[in-house]
């Protein structure tokens, strides 16, 4: 949906958009309120892509009242809204994974999102979902009290200053590099796309930050879902590995007389057990030990199961 320029745009286009979640009609006064009221707070707008900045407005009001955000964080390690055993039994920390945070629980409404944005290829849902992860990064990223003491925050310009002092926003650090959970290649072929590349590639675009395939899958043992966790731990230990390649790149571009440890972010669309991204994290953690490069890696989830 084009915004109008002028009066005679504005009577000459249509007065309905379709909402991307229900089909349904979004009359363009709501269309235009909620870009006001739910628009993207990424750290660069000029740096955002059309979609992904005006996503709520390809939402009707009661579709996006029905983004079931996680609005606060029971689990401080893998950010579910409810407290979990499953982290005191399997520490994050112990495979190389500081947190992770995930922006909406994993509802029905959210299920069938997802659904259509992975098997029937609908890519609009990719920039809604990155509008979601944008819109809740500050506020979740504040939740991690480590990165405060570990990661430095990078100067940001006047404006952005200003701006998070006018709203109250808190200072937290962006990721120097992001990185996703790669697909096995009879994945990419069957869907022509990784969702968690699309994700990621379109939060680092609106962050301005390079984005890496750090990690290749090795093996593919069959769709996972229908596993338990010790199923899927099993499933998935080895089948990660780090992309030398991109990894030596990722060296050559480091300043090791930087004594702050670089702070990597792995985009998936959904963590379940977080069996993925423990095994995602603990291959990045022994391959980032060999390069000796000192980092800290936090994983950033559209949805927590
Ligand atoms: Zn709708
Ligand atoms: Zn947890």
């Amino acid at each position: 949906m084009n915004t109008p320029k002028g009066w005679y745009e504005g009577v000459s286009m249509s007065r309905f958009s379709m909402c991307i979640g229900c089909e349904g009609k979004i009359p363009y006064v709501s269309a235009l309120y909620t870009e006001k009221k739910l628009g993207s707070r990424s750290r660069s707008h000029r740096a955002s892509t059309y979609s992904v900045a005006s996503w709520s407005r390809q939402l009707c009001v009661s579709c996006q009242l029905s983004i079931s955000y996680i609005e606060q964080i029971g689990c401080p390690h893998c950010g579910r809204a409810v407290r979990c055993t499953d982290c005191e039994r399997h520490p994050l920390l112990a495979y190389g994974l500081a947190a992770n945070r995930s922006a909406v629980a994993y509802s029905e409404a959210m299920k069938a999102w997802l659904h259509r944005f992975k098997f029937q290829g609908d890519a609009g849902y990719a920039a809604i979902m990155a509008g979601m992860m944008l819109h809740r990064y500050e506020l979740l990223a504040a939740t991690i009290s480590n990165f405060h003491q570990q990661i430095s925050i990078s100067p940001l310009p006047f404006y952005e200053r200003l701006r998070r002092w006018l709203y109250r926003l808190p200072s937290v650090p962006y990721p120097d590099v992001v990185t996703f959970v790669p697909s096995t290649a009879e994945r990419l072929v069957e869907r022509g796309f990784n969702p968690a590349e699309r994700l990621a590639t379109l939060l680092a675009t609106a962050w301005d930050c390079p984005v890496m395939p750090l990690l290749t899958r090795m093996t593919d043992q069959g769709r996972q879902s229908h596993l338990g966790r010790s199923g899927r731990e099993l499933a998935l230990a080895g089948a990660y590995r780090c992309h030398t390649q991109t990894l030596q790149t990722l060296c050559a571009n480091t300043n090791t007389s930087n004594k702050s440890p670089m702070y990597i972010l792995l985009v998936d669309d959904v963590y379940t057990t977080g069996s993925t991204v423990r095994a995602c994290a603990g291959a990045l953690t022994g391959a980032l030990r060999d390069y000796e490069i000192s980092a800290i890696i936090c994983s950033y989830t559209w949805a927590r199961a």
